[in-house]
Formats: structure tokens, sequence, C-alpha cells
């Protein structure tokens, strides 16, 4: 046997995605405990954040640093040590990996190097906070944190004014006044509740409108996650929109049925659909 064969593997490595507490230790699987005592190494936002966790859990394991800045990098390295076969455990700080943190580069080149990826659920702010803000949740819209380029903000605020669903965000507390302070100007009345610092201590929930939040907090501490009940539409929305849906000779009829003359029709069609009137008289002539 060649010596280069001999250092092929048996098998590739497996890339687990592990989900770890987002404050309370006591939160975490048992499977996730199992596949971090089994892996190979750990791959860590922040080794020394991480080694808090496993000193805890009593796990002494070699860890690799993989974040944002190193990202590309890293994930060269860790496909290189899936491939020799070793196993790996990704972890972000807190919570989900990728959900708004670092690992989505690893697990597409690993997927594409045909690396088995698996998914051990656990804790995720966006969903613990959802699930006892009392807001919706049959539909809900994640946007993580909103960008900070001005223009990108600007259609992601526009986007959550419009938002028929509820919208999930991410904030830092430095950051939480300047956000309440533009949800307020297109959140109107709509319900807001803030999660803050949870399955910790503190653990909060406050409800109320962007602009009664802005005027309740004085000094926002720990981590937030924002929840926003969506835009209901009003009845007369409603009914434009199922108007619009229908022939322009099923709209025609509508309102004939409804006693108007056909100049006022004419009038009334051209302004649900949002076009100059000429263009529906044409039609009709
Ligand atoms: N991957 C994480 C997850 O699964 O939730 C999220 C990481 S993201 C970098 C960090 C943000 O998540 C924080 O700024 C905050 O908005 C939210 N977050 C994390 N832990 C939280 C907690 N205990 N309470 C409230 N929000 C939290």
């Amino acid at each position: 046997m060649k010596s280069e064969e001999c250092k092929i593997p048996k098998t590739l490595g497996e890339l687990y995605i592990v989900a770890t507490p987002i404050g309370n230790l006591e939160d975490i699987t048992l499977r996730a405990i199992r596949i971090l005592q089994e892996v190979d190494i750990i791959a860590a936002e922040d080794t020394r954040h991480t080694l808090k966790l496993l000193n805890h859990l009593e796990i002494t394991k070699p860890m690799i640093s993989y974040h944002r800045h190193n990202e590309e990098v890293k994930t060269d390295e860790l496909i290189q040590k899936l491939l020799e076969g070793k196993n790996i455990a990704l972890v972000s700080d807190a919570g989900t990996p990728i959900i708004s943190d670092p690992g989505g580069e690893v697990v597409k080149v690993a997927l594409e190097s045909g690396i088995k990826v698996e998914p051990i659920p656990g804790p995720c702010a966006a969903i613990t906070a959802l699930i006892a803000s009392g807001i919706d949740a049959k539909e809900f819209t994640f946007l993580g944190f909103l960008p900070l380029n001005k223009k990108n903000r600007k259609e992601k605020l526009r986007q959550i004014e419009k938002q028929e669903t509820t919208t999930i965000l991410y904030e830092a507390p430095h950051k939480l006044m300047q956000t309440l302070e533009e949800l307020s100007k297109i959140t109107q009345n709509r319900k807001i509740v803030l999660a803050r610092e949870l399955t910790k201590i503190h653990e909060e929930y406050q409800t109320g409108t962007a602009q009664e939040l802005k005027n309740r907090i004085q000094e926002p501490k720990g981590e937030y996650v924002i929840i926003i009940e969506k835009n209901e539409k009003s009845e007369e929305q409603e009914q434009k929109e199922e108007l619009n849906n229908k022939t322009l000779e099923e709209h025609y009829r509508y309102y004939e049925q409804k006693g108007l003359d056909k100049k006022e029709i004419i009038k009334q069609i051209a302004k649900d659909r949002n076009v100059n009137k000429n263009q529906i008289y044409q039609k009709f002539i």
C-alpha cells in the first residue's frame, strides 16, 4: 500500500451545529452535552466564552476560534479537518449558531464537500421571546439586527411598516432608543414587546406602543429582542384588494350595482387601481 493511501480516512467527519444556552446554563439538551463530549474539536465564536460553558459541563476539548472576521480562512481549516475524519461541533457565544451569528459559510462548504451536517437544536432568543410575548406567532418574519447603512435601514423600516406578519428584531442596548424612535414613526398603535435578558435573573417583558416604551425606558440595559405586532390591513384596504383581483368588468358591475353612474364608476376604479382614469375610460368606450 502506498503511503498516501494510508492517510485517506475510512469516513469523513461530521459537522454538528450545536445550540447553547442564551443565559440560563440549564438550557442545554442532553444530546448537545453528549455531542460536545464526543466530538474531536469544538469550533467556537469566542473560545474564552465557550470555555466557561465547557468548564461548567466538565468537558475538556481542543477548540478552534471561528468568528465573523476569520470565517473564510477558518472554514478551509475546519473543512480540512472534517475531510480528515474529525468530528466537529460548531457553537456560538449563545443560542443557535448561524442565526445572526457566524457559521453559515462552513455549513455551505461542508455540504458542497459531501460532509454530513447535523443540527442539534436548542435555545434561540427570537423564538424564546416570541412564545411568551402574547403576540401572534402563527406567521412571523425574523429580520435579525436592523442594518446600520442608512439606505438599507430605511428599506427595512419600510418593510416593517407594511409587514402583515409579526416581526422579530434583535437589538443592542445602546441602539434601542434610536430604534424605538424610528419604530414610533411607522408603527403607530401597533403593540410592541421588548423581551429583555431572557432566561436570566433580570428577565422581563415590557409591552406598549413604540412611543410608550420610549417614554418608559430610562436606561436600556442587557440584551433585547423586539417583537412587533403585524400591520392589520384596514377593511377598506382589504376590500380594495379584493376588487382589484376581479376583472375590470366585474369591478365595474360592483359599482354599478351600488347605483353609481358611468363617470363615477370610472373615477372609482381608477382610484382603486391607482391608475389614470383615462386608461379605464378607454377600456369602456
Ligand atoms: N444566535 C443567537 C440566538 O440564537 O438567538 C443570537 C445571536 S445575536 C449575535 C445576539 C442578539 O440576540 C442579542 O443582541 C439580543 O438581541 C439577542 N439575545 C441573545 N440572548 C438574549 C437574551 N438572553 N435575552 C434577550 N435577547 C437575547
